[in-house]
C-alpha cells in the first residue's frame, strides 16, 4: 500500500474509532495549570497516538487548520466548542486556556489584527512561526511530570520565572529558532515525533540550558518586578491590575518611542546609573516586538518610574525628559491619579509660560 493510501486509511480508522467511543476521544487529558490551548491540543493528539494534523482534520474539518493562526490569541469557537465536547471539559475552562483570560486584567481589548498590549506576536507564516512570541522556562519544563507550555509565557512583561528566579528563553539555545512546539510530528511519522520540549528545527532539548539570573539594574526595581510577576503568577489582581498594566505599558511605549527622541530612555539610565542599550524598532513598533533581554530591560526602566510614581514622573517631566502630552497620547482610559497628575503638569506648564 502506498503512503497516501495508508495515511488516508489511518485517518478513516481513527475517525471510526472516535465515533464508536461515544462523544469523547479515547484519551482526553485535561488542561494542566495555566496550560496554553495549543500545548493542550498537542498533548491530546499525543495521548491518542495520532498526528496533530490528523486530529485537527477529524475534529475541525478539512477546511479549517488552527495551526496557520495564533489560536492562543484568537480562541476560535470552532476549536473551543469541539475540544470541550470531545474532552468533557466545560467550555469556560477551555476558553481559559486562551489569552482572552487576560482581558480586563492585563489588557483592555484583544485585537483581531495588529498588536495587542502585552501579547507577544508569533508572526505566523503558514504553520511556521517567524516571531519569538512563545517563551519558556527551561526549569519549569524540566520539572514538569508532563512538560507543557504556559499561557503566562506569551506575556511580554513575563521575562523571568517567579518560581525559579531565572530568565525565560524565547528561542532554541542551540540554533536560535523560534519555539514552535506544535510542529513536533510535522513531516514525520508519529513514532518519529519529537518531544514537546525539543526544538522543531534542530531537535535540541530546550531544557538543556544553564539557568540565567536576571540582571539587577536597580534593587528596588527588581523587588517590584518580582512582586509583580509573583502576583501575576498567583492570579492576584489587587495591586497589579488593569490600570497598573496600562500605565506601565504607556511608560514603556514612551521609552521606546522615537517621538520622544530617546530622552526618557537616557534620563532613566542616567538616574539608575547604567549605559543605555541600543535597540531598533520598526516605525510605530512596540515593546512586544523586542526580544526577551531588551523587553526585560525596558520594563525595568518603566518600573523604576513606578517605584515612586508621582515623585519620579514629576521629576522626569521637570527635567524635560518627557513632554506632559506624551503621557496621555492614545491612552484612552488612564486611571484618575495618572490623568490628574498630567493635568497638573499642564497647569504648571501654562503658569510657567504666563510668568515669563
Ligand atoms: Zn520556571
Ligand atoms: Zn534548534
Amino acid at each position: 500500500m502506498d503512503f497516501s493510501k495508508s495515511k488516508a486509511l489511518s485517518i478513516r480508522i481513527w475517525g471510526i474509532i472516535t465515533c464508536f467511543q461515544g462523544k469523547y476521544l479515547p484519551a482526553h487529558p485535561k488542561p494542566l495549570q495555566d496550560e496554553l490551548l495549543s500545548s493542550w491540543l498537542v498533548r491530546i493528539a499525543e495521548a491518542n497516538a495520532v498526528k496533530l494534523h490528523t486530529m485537527s482534520r477529524m475534529l475541525f474539518g478539512f477546511n479549517y487548520s488552527p495551526w496557520i493562526r495564533d489560536i492562543g490569541r484568537h480562541g476560535p469557537d470552532i476549536v473551543i466548542n469541539k475540544i470541550a465536547e470531545v474532552t468533557g471539559t466545560p467550555v469556560s475552562r477551555v476558553r481559559e486556556t486562551t489569552l482572552h483570560g487576560y482581558v480586563g486584567w492585563v489588557l483592555r481589548h484583544m485585537r483581531i489584527s495588529g498588536q495587542t498590549h502585552w501579547i507577544l506576536p508569533v508572526k505566523s507564516k503558514s504553520a511556521d512561526r517567524i516571531g519569538y512570541g512563545v517563551q519558556y522556562c527551561p526549569q519549569c519544563l524540566m520539572e514538569d511530570e508532563k512538560p507543557y507550555y504556559r499561557r503566562a509565557w506569551r506575556i511580554a512583561f513575563y521575562a523571568f520565572c517567579p518560581k525559579h528566579g531565572t530568565m525565560l528563553r524565547d528561542s532554541c539555545p542551540e540554533c536560535g529558532a523560534s519555539i514552535v512546539f506544535h510542529r513536533r510530528d510535522f513531516n514525520r511519522d508519529i513514532d518519529q515525533a519529537r518531544e514537546i520540549y525539543q526544538c522543531a528545527k534542530c531537535e535540541a532539548d530546550l531544557r538543556d540550558v544553564p539557568p540565567e539570573k536576571p540582571i539587577i539594574y536597580d534593587q528596588r526595581v527588581y523587588g517590584l518586578y518580582s512582586a509583580l510577576l509573583n502576583d501575576f503568577h498567583m492570579g492576584c489582581r489587587k495591586k497589579f491590575n488593569l490600570s497598573y498594566f496600562e500605565v506601565l505599558h504607556q511608560l514603556c511605549k514612551i521609552i521606546v518611542s522615537t517621538s520622544n527622541k530617546n530622552q526618557l530612555h537616557e534620563y532613566l539610565c542616567s538616574k539608575i546609573g547604567i549605559v543605555p542599550k541600543v535597540f531598533e524598532l520598526s516605525k510605530g513598533g512596540s515593546i512586544e516586538e523586542l526580544r526577551i533581554d531588551l523587553r526585560y530591560y525596558i520594563v525595568s526602566l518603566g518600573l523604576w518610574l513606578l517605584v515612586f510614581p508621582k515623585r519620579r514622573l514629576k521629576s522626569a517631566w521637570k527635567a524635560k525628559a518627557v513632554r506632559y502630552n506624551l503621557f496621555l497620547r492614545d491612552f484612552r482610559h488612564p486611571p484618575k491619579w495618572f490623568a490628574d497628575m498630567v493635568w497638573e503638569f499642564n497647569r504648571l506648564n501654562t503658569c510657567r509660560k504666563c510668568n515669563k
